[in-house]
């Protein structure tokens, strides 16, 4: 276990990159088995899944196409609250098997509103694929075919994932000390 500091806080290896490497893998081996025949567009949201989707897509060995989108969420003007978008899309998905790649599935609801925005250009299905999940914190019921490994509700870092934009570069993933 070794432990860092990233700003004010203090985190310690709670899943070392092999065992993520590990976990990857076995998500491809599935994903080549379903989407062997459907040349599958992966799209992978950025910042956060840019490790997973790269080592993820090493594994996949079908024919398949990938692309990067990002989630913008900012407080509207109307009362409904939080506006999410998609953005940088710039293929047609209309009958096309998508595959989004994601760092993490937390309370569900960014996946939840992405998926309201992609079923509208009609692809023939979307499947989620999560590096990380969090089952105890889940509030939206979401159909995660494709989750790489399931954690507790604790903050993480590490593999793509931030804090405050730092961290993202480390191998390992960190978990928040509680002092
Ligand atoms: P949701 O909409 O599912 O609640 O939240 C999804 C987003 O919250 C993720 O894409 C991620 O940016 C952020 N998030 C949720 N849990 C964590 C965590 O433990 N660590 C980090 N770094 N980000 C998280
Ligand atoms: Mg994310």
């Amino acid at each position: 276990m070794s432990r860092i500091t990233i700003k004010d806080l203090t985190f310690e290896t709670s899943i070392p990159e092999a065992t993520i490497l590990e976990r990857v893998e076995r998500v491809a081996e599935k994903l080549n088995k379903d989407m062997a025949d459907k040349t599958p567009l992966f799209l992978a949201v950025l910042n956060g899944s840019f490790m997973y989707a790269s080592d993820l897509m090493k594994f996949i060995n079908i024919p398949c196409e990938i692309s990067f989108v990002k989630v913008a969420s900012y407080a509207g003007t109307e009362s409904s609250g939080k506006v999410t978008e998609v953005i940088g899309l710039n293929e047609d998905i209309t009958g096309r098997e998508i595959v989004i790649v994601e760092d993490i599935v937390d309370t569900g609801h960014t996946m939840e509103r992405m998926l309201e925005i992609l079923k509208k250009k009609n692809p023939a299905n979307i499947h989620i694929s999560t590096l990380l999940l969090k089952p105890g914190k889940l509030q939206v019921p979401l159909d995660i075919e494709y989750a790489a490994m399931e954690i507790p509700n604790d903050f993480i870092v590490g593999y793509g994932l931030d804090y405050d934009q730092q961290g993202r570069n480390l191998r390992d993933i960190y978990t928040l000390v509680q002092e």
